[in-house]
């Protein structure tokens, strides 16, 4: 007999399962308590009755994600794991761990229908929107693996495979539900949002009253460049994305994160720089430079350190809040999309 995930199942609807079975509505926390601590097995469940565990088993499995790839750099400290979704498409997760926090980047969509230029997950033809549950499930695993170690997640990142905004319900539900204290109770304001720029979308989620982290994949700007680089652009050109992240901002008292990938020549230049500075210029806005984790088969490359410095100061000069990203996860195929490239890649080889 199939089973069915558990946590495709909302509160009400679990609660009514339980209600079915002659169980109190409040196991349902015990059950999400569990999951939140890591445990899968229903068996272990050892604050549930006996008679409870057995139905549950019988009728849920604690994900529908199976892992199929992993993937270790950073001596440890940095894991991604490539899943098969049920139906058969693979999304990446990555988790990385600092001093004080533990970070998971997830995937909101296997594949993703943006197709920016330089990304190892555009240059796949695009799956499908991922569930909310999937999404979950991604960080109730990685809980489960830090778990194991002392560790808990802190951060969730949605910056992995797709675009977020283009599976907006699932997104906003799955955001939802890793804030639900009875589950992960990973604050919103630990969460980060990232798109390439659906105005609308950014304008329905300033309208939810979740207050997460808005960050913006920006890369250029000037719109003949971001045409390029991120296709979107031809629709909704940067100014008004710009404005409209502005308008987040305000709204959700969250300063705007400007993600900015740095392809050597491309987007590096001093006139890059200056075109940056102007167009944040006043804004609620923090700009993160990520140096380019090379993909195969593209014509980019990652500028050296020095010239990453100087972009850095000139952005600085003009008044902008700017770091660099750490890089993690080179050795792991850390660009979204590259593990799910490399085992593609090994499955057409057999
Ligand atoms: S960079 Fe992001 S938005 Fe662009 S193709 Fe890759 S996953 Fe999609």
């Amino acid at each position: 007999m199939t089973t069915t995930p558990i946590l495709s199942l909302s509160a009400a609807e679990l609660e009514g399962w339980l209600a079915e079975h002659d169980a109190p509505s409040y196991r349902r926390r015990q059950i999400w308590t569990w999951l939140a601590r890591g445990v899968t097995d229903f068996a272990a469940m050892r604050d549930l009755p006996g008679a409870l565990r057995d139905a549950l088993a019988g009728a849920f499995r604690a994900t529908s994600l199976t892992p199929i790839a992993v993937s270790e750099a950073d001596r440890g400290l940095t894991t991604k794991t490539l899943f098969e979704l049920e139906g058969g498409h693979s999304v990446e997760a990555v988790v990385m761990r600092y001093a004080e926090r533990s970070t998971l980047c997830i995937s909101s969509q296997a594949g993703c229908p943006i197709g920016c230029p330089f990304c190892a997950t555009g240059r796949f033809p695009f799956g499908r929107n991922l569930n909310a549950h999937e999404i979950v499930e991604q960080a109730v695993d990685a809980q489960r693996v830090l778990a194991a170690e002392g560790r808990r997640l802190s951060h969730v990142v949605f910056m992995g495979m797709g675009e977020p905004m283009a599976n907006y319900r699932a997104v906003v539900e799955s955001v939802r539900r890793l804030s639900d204290p009875d589950l992960l109770g990973i604050s919103p304001r630990r969460i980060v949002v990232s798109t390439s720029g659906l105005i609308p979308r950014i304008e329905q989620l300033a309208e939810e009253k979740i207050p997460v982290t808005l960050a913006i994949s920006l890369h250029a700007a000037r719109d003949e460049l971001r045409d390029v680089l991120v296709p979107i652009n031809r629709k909704y050109p940067v100014r008004d994305l710009v404005d409209a992240a502005q308008a987040y901002a305000e709204k959700s008292g969250r300063r705007v994160s400007y993600e900015w990938v740095m392809l050597a020549g491309v987007n590096d230049t001093e006139r890059d720089a200056r075109e940056l500075g102007v167009l944040l210029k006043n804004r609620l806005a923090h700009v993160n430079l990520i140096p380019f984790n090379p993909v195969e088969d593209t014509p980019y490359h990652a500028p050296d350190r020095a010239s990453i410095r100087a972009f850095k100061e000139k952005v600085e000069a003009q008044g902008l809040n700017v770091t660099v990203r750490d890089t993690r996860g080179r050795e792991a195929d850390a660009a979204c999309g590259q593990l799910h490239e490399r085992v593609m890649r090994t499955k057409l080889a057999v």
